[in-house]
Parts: structure tokens; sequence; C-alpha cells
């Protein structure tokens, strides 16, 4: 008997009561609101009872016989049947780990407590790392939690800053896309969904994924759209909001009423110095249908979510000089793409139909050349057997202009990877600095620039070389590489493989400001994606206020060919 007066091992009283109330603060952050009353009131009245009593209330809940208990709903029962099973802590753990990743970090750290997490949820409306940093600047945090809390966030925003997972857009895009479409497929009550955050504005690397629906009755969409294939996990769910797991990523859903859609959308889309330079202009943003309605307020026309930096957009917009931006339909051809005649995954005859699929005019069959790094190389003779099988395709698809070309390596003493005899065989000639030779930048820009200056190359690709996520770019002198290309006329290109998206946005607006022709290519080593990397391209180009007159594929073929022959008569 004394044992039991004294409480069951491991559980000194008033812990039972504690760890319920915590249990109830994370299923707060979760958003299920009827959950973490039923544990509160649990906890008070389990505080109530003797230690002998909590703990006989435990083992009656381990031995099922808690059903006809007032007070004791099924999840209730559940976690106490948890607790009598194994350590508050553990419990506790696995709770935590269900929650946002953003208070799962701050809790683990111990930077919040589990009561003020519930604050910046319930009070603030914090559930990602951008919210987080949002309040702090605004002062809400301290307004709200005080200056400890306050001082403890602003000392780990850094770090936390530093661990939050940046996603390659491409792959966001993927995980954006796959989840739109099977909420779509289960949600109808959303009428309409649109990719929102970094991702709709084609950053290359996206800090937060989120999704904006619209919706009549937002709860009811909650509902439908929580139960949607590839959703493997909610980690939060309220009236207007889920956030949910869906591929090992975080994805920030919020619904909103169709009065309100365009400032939610807005305001999800960012970037933050355009929504503080939208504030400083129109002052506080009122809800509104459409963006177009936000922008109409603030007497601008509509800024195109790309553009969305605040890198001159609103001023352009108040003096009617927002660029013309290059889209989709300008895109009369792709010039960079590669078969099994070197590393792509298709036939030649499988590239040229999914770009007839497309309805391109033109396009230019490049293999890398026979020194690249690539797993598989494209030989001389190789080159010759290639050619002999262009003209018979040629003959099957008439409707479309086949270039005969090459992605040469650019070598590290400059010169390129096929004889000039050779490359003046084929129709155009790309170069690439794919393998920097462990060189400074000096010489790798003495490298691209020696490339730049040889009669036979019309398109310098992906200059930088970068990896997105794994490998920051060349650090080129970029203008020198402008100014090169720009006297010579060759062109530099903007690489929508997802790897690459390079020239990136700013360095494609500089560019252009020194008079340098784009191309906007796919890269692709696959027909599958030759459509989806082309967009990637596209919306990267847009970021750099790119417009069709600068792009040499938004142009006819017999423009191309003469942009072609014009740099080969440069002696
Ligand atoms: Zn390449
Ligand atoms: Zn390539």
């Amino acid at each position: 008997m004394s044992s039991a007066a004294s409480g069951p091992p491991g559980r000194p009283a008033g812990t039972l009561g504690r760890t319920l109330r915590t249990l109830a603060d994370l299923a707060e952050i979760r958003g299920t609101a009827a959950e973490a009353a039923d544990l509160r009131r649990a906890a008070s009245a389990i505080d109530a009872l003797s230690p002998a009593a909590a703990a006989a209330l435990v083992q009656r809940a381990r031995r099922d016989k808690l059903n006809n208990e007032p007070g004791i709903t099924p999840t209730l029962h559940w976690r106490l049947r948890e607790l009598a099973a194994t350590d508050d802590e553990l419990a506790i753990t696995a709770a935590r780990a269900a929650v946002p990743g953003l208070f799962r970090r701050i809790l683990e750290a111990r930077i919040v407590e589990p009561e003020e997490a519930v604050l910046l949820v319930r009070q603030l409306g914090i559930l990602t790392f951008g919210e987080l940093q949002l309040a702090l600047e605004n002062g809400r945090v301290q307004q709200t939690l005080g200056d400890g809390v306050d001082a403890r966030l602003r000392q780990a925003a850094h770090a936390i800053e530093a661990d939050t997972r940046t996603i390659p857009l491409g792959r966001a895009r993927d995980i954006l896309d796959t989840l739109s479409a099977s909420i779509t497929a289960c949600s109808p009550a959303i009428d309409l969904l649109s990719v929102a955050g970094d991702a709709r504005r084609f950053e290359s690397l996206v800090s937060g994924l989120v999704l904006v629906a619209r919706a009549s009755d937002p709860s009811l969409a909650i509902d439908q759209l929580c139960s949607a294939r590839g959703i493997d996990e909610v980690l939060h769910r309220s009236g207007r909001r889920a956030v949910v797991v869906a591929q090992q990523a975080e994805v920030d859903v919020r619904v909103a009423a169709p009065d309100e859609y365009g400032t939610v959308l807005f305001s999800a889309t960012g970037a933050r110095p355009h929504l503080h330079g939208m504030r400083a202009r129109s002052g506080h943003l009122r809800l509104a249908p459409r963006e177009e309605d936000l922008y109409a307020q603030a007497g601008l026309p509509f800024i195109t979510p790309e553009l969305r930096e605040g890198t001159g957009e609103i001023e352009a917009a108040a003096t009617g000089a927002l660029p013309e931006l290059v889209s989709r339909k300008d895109i009369l051809g792709d010039l960079h793409m590669h078969t099994i005649y070197s590393d792509g995954t298709d036939t030649l005859d499988a590239m040229v139909a999914a770009c007839c699929a497309i309805g391109y005019q033109y396009i230019a069959i490049t293999d890398h050349s026979e020194r690249a790094g690539a797993s598989r190389t494209l030989s001389r003779r190789d080159l010759s057997r290639q050619r002999g099988e262009i003209d018979m395709i040629r003959e099957r698809y008439p409707q479309i202009a086949i270039l005969h070309g090459v992605e040469a390596d650019i070598m590290p003493d400059g010169s390129l990877d096929f004889p000039d005899k050779i490359l003046e065989s084929l129709d155009i000639v790309l170069a690439s600095l794919h393998d920097s030779a462990r060189h400074d930048a000096k010489t790798l820009t003495r490298r691209c620039i020696q490339a730049i200056q040889h009669p036979l190359v019309t398109i310098v690709t992906h200059p930088a070389n970068r990896l997105v996520g794994r490998r920051a770019g060349y650090p080129l002198d970029f203008d020198a590489v402008y100014a090169a290309a720009a006297e010579t006329g060759t062109a530099l290109e903007i690489d929508g493989a997802p790897s690459h998206l390079d020239l990136d946005g700013e360095h494609a607006r500089q560019a252009i400001g020194a008079g340098v022709t784009l191309t906007i290519d796919s890269d692709c080593h696959r027909a599958r994606t030759l459509e989806r990397q082309m967009q990637l391209g596209i919306g990267t180009a847009r970021r750099g206020w790119v417009e069709p007159r600068h792009v040499l594929n938004a142009r006819p073929l017999n423009e191309v060919r003469a942009f072609i022959a014009a740099k080969r008569a440069r002696t």
C-alpha cells in the first residue's frame, strides 16, 4: 500500500498533471484545440486526486477500464494508456516530433517553454520561421511575450535560419505541383489554388513551401485537403491553415475566403522587400479578392511575382517602365539538349518527337564533346554517325528544323574540345566551362572570354557553372564576360536545368544591361522534362527582367541562323 501512496515508480506526485499540460500545449500548437482542452481538464482533475488515486486511474486506463468514466474522451484515454506504458519524457518527445519544424526546433533547444510557444501560435499566428522573423522585426514578440522570450528568440534566430533547410526550386515545384494536383482532386470546396512563396517567384533556393487556396467555406476546405493523397502527416490544422508533410518536406497550406484571397496570396508570395515597399506606398493592405486590386489601390499596374524583389519594380511600375517580360509563348525553339549519344537517357528520335509535340519550330541537338567530364561523351566517330541519323530524322520530322550541334568543353588552356575543322561542320557550337581545373577567377575569366572570342562559338552555356544548393558559381569577372559577349555577338545562356538555373536572374539582368543576347534552354537529358526545364529557365529569365527582344530563341530560325553566321564571319 505504501508504494501506491507514493505514486508509481518514476512518477513523483504532480508530474502527471504537468505532463498532461505539456501535451495540451503541444496539441494546441498542432491546432487540435479540443484535444488540448480535454488534456487540460484532465490535468486539473488529476491534480485534485491523491497520488495513489492518480496512479490507479492510469493503471485502469492501461487495462481499458475507463470507458464509462465521465470526462474521459477516446483521445484522452489513448494518452493515459500511453502514459501508463511509457516514460513521460518519451511521450512528450513523441508529441514534440509531430508539431511544425520551427516549434520542434525551439522547443527541443529549450529556447521557449511550451506555454510560450502556444502564445506564438495562438496570439501571433506564427507557424514558420519567416513569420517568426517578421514578428521579431515588428516588435510583436516583445509586446506579447516580453523581453526575455524576445531576447532568447532573437539570439537563436541566426542559428535557426542557418538550420532552416532550403529546397532547390526544381524539387520545390515538384512537391508543390504534385500536392496541388492531389488537393484539387479531393477538395471540391477549393475553386482556386496557387503556388506562393519563393517558388512562385522562381527563386532558385526555396526557404518555405506555401500553397494558397480559395474557398467560400475555408474550414470545409481544410477538412477535405488534409486527406489529400501524398500527405504523410498533418503537423498543424486550424480553420484556415494546415501545415502538412509531403515528400518529406513541410508545406504550409493557407485557405482564404474569396474576398481576401488576393491579399493572402500577395502576402504569402513576398519577397519581404517588395511587401515593405508596397506598404510604404499604400499604407495598410486592405482585404482584396485579387492581387490586381491591391496594386490598383496603390496606383500601380499588376507586378508579376518574378519581379517582386524590391529591386526597382515598384518605381518602374509607378512610371510605366515595367518590362514586357519574356513568356512561354515567345519561345520558338530549344538550343541545348542531350541524347544517348552522350549522357542523355533518350534517343535522338524520342527527343525530336517530344519537341515536335511541344510545338517548337527548331531545336539543336548538343551532346557533350569528347573530353567532357560527363558520364558519356561524344567521340569524333560518334559525331559523324549522329550526323547521319539526324539527316534521316529530318526526313521523318519535316515540321521541325534540327540543328546539329555540340556542347564543347572549354579546355584548361581556353581552347575548345574539338578542332575547328570538326566544329565548322556543325550547325551550332555551344561552349562550356564544365571543368574549372581548379583555376582562380582570373584564369577562369580568361578561358571563358577566349571561348567567347572563338568565331565558331554561338552560345556559352551555364556561364557560372553553379550547382543550385551545392556549389556557388565561378567568381568570374562578369562585367568583362558581358562586354566580350556583347562585342562579339555571342549569346550567354540561361540554363533551365534545375541543378543550374544559370545565369541566374540577377546576372541575366546585368547581362542584358550590357547589351548581351541571351538564350533560354532546357539543357534536357530526357524528353519528359523538356517542357518543365524550359519553364524553369523562363521563370529565371523573368527574374532578370528579360524581354523577348533579348532572347535569341524567341526569334525565328532565319534570324538564329543569321546570328550564328554573323559570329562566324568575324575573323
Ligand atoms: Zn553543360
Ligand atoms: Zn548540357
